[in-house]
């Protein structure tokens, strides 16, 4: 697929996998595509398993993210997993705002913002997740909370970080309950947020930041998903937890 930027398939594991599975998984990805072409491919187990898997992973095409990272460098911050750590298990990337994270451990866009920030501090490159729920949605208030979200999210980056930012629009409700946008819906806000990063942070930044659409991503639909202009690449959830899925779903990148 001929794309304007390098397109990135992140699957997101949730709290899914152990680390013998974990391994299990990425051996079948590894052995299973060989070569993604030009596709950035991602994956995002739990903390636990970034370092085995990571390890396995070192001389694959196949990168590794930490689905969240907490904002202080160290600390007495009992639990809380620091950038340096998720760096040095071997993540080149980091889950920032997940809709669950904000739902269910209070991540608001204030923290998504200290979190996108530590991210750059330790060299992970943050996915920074935003996206309306289904009351947003039918009251019309889509452009207004993506538009914040993103902007909270990006406030105060260096003109490098901006650049280099990746967005992930992810309606919550299409989250793991098998209701995709549509590929008009979807590319209709993936348009409202880049021209939101023209306004605010220039059309340099507009033109390079990748923006992902996760929502109940599958083999049969992701190949229309992705060949809409604005959409560049996707965040998956539970279709990534099947090797087989998931390679079908970055072979319609490719
Ligand atoms: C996600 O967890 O980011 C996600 C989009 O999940 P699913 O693909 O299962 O809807």
């Amino acid at each position: 697929m001929n794309k304007i930027r390098i397109p990135i398939i992140a699957g997101n594991w949730k709290m899914f996998n152990t680390v013998a599975e974990s391994v299990a998984l990425v051996k079948s990805l590894h052995y299973g595509l060989a070569w993604a072409g030009e596709a950035e491919v991602v994956v995002a187990p739990p903390y636990t398993a970034i370092y085995p898997v990571a390890e396995f992973l070192k001389d694959s095409y196949i990168k590794v993210a930490a689905q969240d990272i907490f904002f202080e460098d160290k600390g007495a911050y009992t639990s809380a997993i620091a950038g340096s750590m998720i760096k040095e298990a071997g993540a080149d990337y980091v889950i920032v705002g997940h809709s669950e994270r904000r739902q269910y451990f209070n991540d608001t866009d204030a923290t998504v913002n200290k979190k996108t920030k530590a991210a750059f501090r330790h060299q992970l490159l943050p996915i920074v997740c935003v996206g309306e729920t289904l009351d947003e949605r039918e009251s019309g208030k889509v452009a207004d909370v993506v538009i914040r979200q993103v902007q909270m999210a990006l406030d105060g980056l260096q003109q490098q970080e901006l650049e280099n930012v990746v967005i992930a629009y992810e309606p919550i409700w299409a989250i793991g309950t098998g209701k995709t946008a549509s590929s008009n819906q979807a590319e209709e806000v993936h348009v409202l947020i880049r021209d939101a990063l023209a306004k605010n942070f220039g059309e340099t930044v507009a033109m390079k930041v990748r923006i992902l659409y996760g929502g109940s991503v599958k083999p049969d639909n992701s190949k229309e998903l992705l060949q809409q202009p604005n959409i560049d690449g996707a965040l998956v959830g539970g279709a990534s937890l099947k090797a087989a899925d998931f390679i079908e779903i970055i072979k319609s990148a490719m």
